[in-house]
C-alpha cells in the first residue's frame, strides 16, 4: 500500500471527515463541558489521556510542578496558581522510526474565567450547536483545534495511514496567563521537527505576534477619617492617576509602532487593560491600600526588560508626582516576548499547499494583536512553528462560538499537512 497522491487523499479525507462529522462535533461538545478554567484542568486532562490511551497513544501525562521551568527562556512567574494541578498531556503516536519529519501537534485547553453570569444566555460550559456553530466558553479559544487535530488523525487511521514519523498530541495549560504548560511540555524532553498550533485564526497564518507583561501595583494612602477628596490620601483615587499614566505610556508607544515593520499597518496595535482592581476596607475610611492589575503588550523588537523598566517608572512617576511612596510592583503572570515567525520555512510551504487544497486560495499571513503558545517552541526552542487555524468569533465573551464547517475544513488541512510533513504508512503491515 503505497500513498495515494494529494488530490486522492483529500477526497478520501473530505468523506471520511463528513462521514466523522456528527462523532466529532459530539467529541468538542463534550470537551467543551469541561469547566478547565485555571486550576480546574484535571478532570479535563484526565478525560482527553483516556481517550488518547484509547487511541492506543502513548500518554505521559505530568503535572508542571514535576519539571523544572524556573529561569528558563520563556517562563513567566506563577502567582495564585497551584502547579502541582496543572496537568499537561503528551500522548506519542505516529512511527518511532519512520523516515519522515517529527511534528508536535498542540492546543492549549485551559479557557478564561467567564465573567458576570448575566450576561450569559446559556450555562457556560454545556455547549449548544445552532446554525452550523457550537456556543460554549472555550469552544473557538482553542477546543476545536484539539478537535480538529486529533480527529485529523483519527481520519487517516480510519483510511488506513498512520503518520511515517513521531507525532506528539499535546494539551496544555496556562496559554491565557503564563505559557508554562507548553514550556514544561519542552522541558519534559518533548522536541520535533515542527510544531502546529490550531489557534482559531481564520484560515490566515500568524506571521507575527505582540507579546504582554502582566503587572501587580500595590499603592498605598494615608490612612485616616475621610476628610477630603485626595488622591495622595485615598489609594482607590489614586489608582485611577496611575492607569491615566499607563494609559499615556501605551499612547506613546503606539506612537513608536507607526513605522514597525509588522505592526506599523494596525492602528494603536499595542493594548493596555485594567484588569483588576480592589482596594480599601471601610467606607469611613481613607482606603490606605489598592492593588490594580493591568497587561500592556509587547512588540516584536521591544526586549521585555525595557518594557518593565519603563511601565516602573511610570508608575514611580506618578507617584511622584502625587507626592506617596512608590508603589510595590510584581511581574504576576505572561512575560511574553513578541515575535515574528520565519517566512518561507519549509512547514509553511507544506502548510501552504494543505490550505490550497482545501480552501482553493492561497494561504495569507498576518500580525495578531494577541498572544499565544508559538513563542515557547519558536522563539525559545528553535522549533519551527505554525499557528493555523478555522473560523469563529467572540473569545473571551459570552458570544463565543466556532464554525463547524470550518472545523471539518481544518481538520481535513491538518490531515493533509500531517500526510506530507510526515508521511504516512499503511497502519497494518
Ligand atoms: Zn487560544
Amino acid at each position: 500500500m503505497s500513498a495515494p497522491d494529494t488530490a486522492s487523499l483529500s477526497a478520501q479525507l473530505e468523506r471520511q471527515i463528513a462521514t466523522q462529522a456528527s462523532a466529532q462535533t459530539a467529541w468538542l461538545a463534550r470537551l467543551a463541558s469541561f469547566d478547565s478554567t485555571r486550576g480546574n484542568e484535571g478532570p479535563c486532562q484526565a478525560w482527553l489521556a483516556a481517550e488518547f490511551a484509547a487511541r492506543g497513544w502513548e500518554v505521559d501525562s505530568f503535572a508542571i510542578s514535576e519539571v523544572e521551568i524556573a529561569g528558563k527562556p520563556g517562563a513567566s512567574p506563577v502567582v495564585d496558581a497551584d502547579y502541582d494541578k496543572a496537568i499537561q498531556v503528551v500522548a506519542t503516536t505516529g512511527s518511532p522510526q519512520g523516515g519522515g519529519r517529527s511534528l508536535i501537534l498542540q492546543g492549549h485547553i485551559d479557557v478564561v474565567p467567564t465573567g458576570a453570569p448575566e450576561l450569559w444566555e446559556r450555562d457556560p460550559f454545556t455547549p449548544v450547536v445552532k446554525d452550523g456553530r457550537m456556543y460554549g466558553r472555550g469552544v473557538n479559544d482553542m477546543k476545536v483545534g484539539v478537535a480538529a487535530m486529533v480527529h485529523a488523525l483519527d481520519a487517516l487511521a480510519a483510511l488506513g495511514y498512520a503518520p511515517d514519523a513521531p507525532v506528539y498530541v499535546e494539551t496544555v495549560s496556562e496559554e491565557e496567563c503564563t505559557g508554562n504548560g507548553a514550556l514544561a511540555t519542552l522541558e519534559r524532553g518533548y522536541r520535533a521537527d515542527a510544531a502546529f498550533i490550531p489557534e482559531s485564526l481564520d484560515h490566515q497564518l500568524l506571521r507575527a505576534e505582540l507579546g504582554s507583561v502582566w503587572v501587580r501595583a500595590r499603592i498605598l494612602g494615608k490612612p485616616g477619617h475621610v476628610m477630603a477628596f485626595d488622591p495622595a490620601a485615598n489609594a482607590n483615587l489614586a489608582a485611577y492617576e496611575y492607569v491615566q499614566d499607563l494609559v499615556a505610556l501605551t499612547a506613546e508607544i503606539n506612537r513608536e509602532a507607526q513605522d514597525h515593520p509588522w505592526f506599523g499597518h494596525i492602528t494603536d496595535p499595542v493594548k493596555f487593560s485594567l484588569g483588576k482592581i480592589r482596594g480599601g476596607d471601610w467606607l469611613g475610611s481613607v482606603p490606605s491600600w489598592c492593588e490594580i492589575e493591568c497587561r500592556l503588550s509587547v512588540l516584536p523588537g521591544h526586549p521585555l526588560p525595557e518594557v518593565r523598566a519603563r511601565v516602573a517608572a511610570c508608575l514611580q512617576a506618578t507617584a511622584d508626582r502625587l507626592g506617596t511612596a512608590h508603589p510595590e510592583i510584581s511581574w504576576i503572570g505572561f512575560q511574553a516576548d513578541g515575535h515574528v515567525f520565519e517566512q518561507g520555512s519549509a512547514a509553511e510551504a507544506v502548510l501552504a499547499r494543505s490550505h490550497e487544497e482545501v480552501m482553493g486560495t492561497a494561504l495569507e499571513s498576518f500580525s495578531q494583536t494577541a498572544t499565544s503558545d508559538t513563542r515557547q517552541y519558536d522563539l525559545y526552542y528553535g522549533i519551527p512553528t505554525l499557528c493555523y487555524g478555522g473560523h469563529g468569533a467572540g473569545s473571551h465573551s459570552p458570544g463565543e462560538y466556532t464554525d463547524l464547517e470550518s472545523m471539518a475544513r481544518t481538520t481535513r488541512i491538518i490531515a493533509l499537512f500531517i500526510a506530507e510533513w510526515c508521511g504516512l504508512r499503511p497502519l497494518r503491515e
